[in-house]
């Protein structure tokens, strides 16, 4: 954006307000109504724009309080946010659940140390009250809603996790799908899926054709990209996709920022 010989016509399309194309971390907000009447709100992922996402999308979809944070990894698209959790929990809720596994606490603590261990706080500023809870392969209840972590590989010999919940499968940070996790993937109905770029040799990412073959391979009925740098064009890409429906049923498309699903859980 800053050079002036740049024929990219994603970044500039990225600086108007509303353009699909301008993306901030990948994130999810679980929005549910439950049986008491309460609305839950639990959030997979504060990346290092959860605040400026938090200010857009917070006040359009009524969420005033997180319920609970569901981490899939440490790397900072994932926790870069979590300073700016200070936001709620000193001014609008109390405190905050969240659910990451032993190893990703690590790297949150030498990252973050003074919200890890409070005692080691120096200023005068008050720092975010968060409850960290660990987990590991097993599932677990976030107010009532049942989550399967999803096992996948983010580059060689690191994982992360997605997570299956209801008839969702969720995986932001992919570059390959084991056949075990694929069992737990087998028979949602929505899979969002990460795809980078087109192919260029990456490692750490799924590129948008290995999205499309892992899509192939599960045959699920809705699939959805994130994860895209500025080799994706929104609503070209998104165009040329839509052959994939005409020609095999495959219904795939890149989501977008403040997208909104309607999902039976
Ligand atoms: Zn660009
Ligand atoms: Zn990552």
């Amino acid at each position: 954006m800053t050079n002036p010989n740049s024929d990219c016509p994603v970044c500039p399309d990225a600086m108007k307000p509303g353009s699909p194309n301008r993306r901030r971390n990948t994130s999810l907000l679980i929005q549910r109504e439950l049986s008491d009447g309460r609305t839950s709100n639990i959030i997979i992922d504060a990346g290092k724009f959860f605040y400026e996402s938090a200010m857009n999308w917070f006040p359009k979809y009524g969420v005033r309080t997180m319920d609970a944070l569901v981490i899939t990894h440490a790397h900072a698209d994932a926790v870069g946010g979590f300073d700016d959790l200070r936001d709620w929990t000193n001014n609008a809720q109390e405190t905050l659940p969240i659910y990451l596994r032993e190893t990703d606490l690590d790297s949150v603590e030498s990252l973050f140390y003074y919200l890890v261990d409070r005692s080691k706080q120096t200023g005068g500023g008050g720092v975010a009250k968060l409850n960290f809870e660990t987990i590991d392969a097993n599932p677990f209840d976030v107010d009532a809603l049942t989550f399967t972590p999803l096992p996948v590989e983010h580059g060689k010999n690191q994982e992360c996790f997605g997570f299956r919940f209801g008839p969702v499968s969720y995986i932001s940070d992919a570059s390959g799908i084991s056949e075990e996790t694929a069992k737990l993937i087998e028979g949602s109905d929505l899979l969002v899926l990460d795809a980078l770029r087109p192919a260029r040799t990456h490692g750490t990412h799924f590129t948008v054709e290995q999205a499309i073959e892992q899509a192939r391979r599960f045959g699920i009925k809705r699939n959805l990209l994130v994860d895209a740098t500025h080799d994706i064009d929104h609503v070209p890409v998104n165009h040329e996709l839509s052959k994939l429906k005409e020609i095999e049923n495959l219904d795939i498309q890149y989501a977008h920022d403040g997208m909104s699903i309607e999902v039976d859980l």
